[in-house]
């Protein structure tokens, strides 16, 4: 006997749960087979903030929780095809990007995005994975800032992304201030610097800088020494998406994602012999 449900065979209670809609959220992503980052990580993140997850891959990664080993970027025609079958059928409440892998691939994602102006989207900068392996072609940059900028809702680098963004060096809070600024002024409607090293009064931060185009602010939680953690960057942008997705505004989204990333840090999982990966089940109701 088969126990599978078919479509059209439901009836009274469960036919109208199973029209129910829910709000979508899309990742359009690097695929990290490990599960860590990437959209596998960005989808389990917009269930544990109960948005459904949709995904488009713009990138194969060969990875482990060890290290990426290397990558097979698809073809632009190849993710806009996935973005136009979509696009044609279901409109996402909020969209986030992440590793794109080539200019000619942002390039394409922008144009796609071009039609949809009222949806949020929320643009990881991805250009390296932690252990130093590129994730971003040469031009990738450049195309990042031309086409992908203008369209951002809100961008989240590292102090890493943002010096490569901007093409100067951070030493500061206040170099970080200026580098936000001069990346609201490529077109992006919010900045968030996200992971730096912040010391108060003696006591260490890792703290995240909003500037929402007119005021900045910080977001902190304790610094852990020595802590590395897998997908951080990802899940961060992803519960930031959801959250957008749900209604919340650009602030409070990025509040709650701050506040859901530290979840999935502490209940961070080894899943491997590598580093620990982020947790998003640890983020669940958050
Ligand atoms: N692999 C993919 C597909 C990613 O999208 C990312 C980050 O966004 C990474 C790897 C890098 O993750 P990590 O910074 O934790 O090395």
């Amino acid at each position: 006997m088969s126990t599978s449900r078919e479509p059209g065979r439901t009836s009274g209670e469960s036919a109208e749960k199973a029209q129910a809609t829910r709000t979508a959220a899309l990742s359009i992503a690097g695929l990290d087979p490990s599960g860590g980052a990437g959209i596998i990580a960005d989808l389990r993140t917009f269930e544990a903030l109960g948005v459904y997850g949709m995904a488009v891959v713009t990138s194969v990664t060969y990875q482990s929780t060890i290290g990426v080993l290397g990558r097979y970027d698809l073809a632009p025609d190849v993710v806009s095809s996935q973005l136009d079958a979509l696009f044609s059928d279901t409109p996402p409440a909020a969209v986030k990007t992440g590793m794109l892998g080539r200019a000619d691939t942002i390039a394409a994602v922008a144009r796609a995005l071009e039609e949809h102006e009222d949806w949020p989207v929320v643009v990881d900068p991805v250009m390296q994975s932690s252990d130093g392996k590129p994730l971003l072609a040469v031009g990738g940059l450049e195309a990042m800032l031309a086409d992908l900028m203008p369209r951002a809702t809100l961008v989240m680098p590292n102090v890493a992304e943002l010096e490569a963004l901007c093409g100067f060096e951070l030493f500061d809070v206040s170099d970080l201030r200026t580098g936000a600024y001069w990346l609201a002024r490529q077109g992006a409607r919010g900045v968030l610097v996200t992971g730096w090293r912040l010391e108060e009064e003696g006591t260490d931060y890792a703290a995240d800088l909003f500037f929402d185009g007119a005021d900045f602010e910080v977001f902190k939680t304790p610094w852990v020494e020595g802590l590395r953690v897998h997908g951080t960057g990802c899940v961060m942008s992803a519960a930031v998406t959801a959250h957008l997705a749900r209604g919340t505004d650009l602030r409070g989204a990025v509040e709650l994602g701050a506040r859901a990333v530290s979840l999935a840090i502490e209940g961070a999982v080894a899943v491997g012999k590598g580093i620990p990966c982020a947790n998003p089940g640890a983020i669940s109701g958050s």
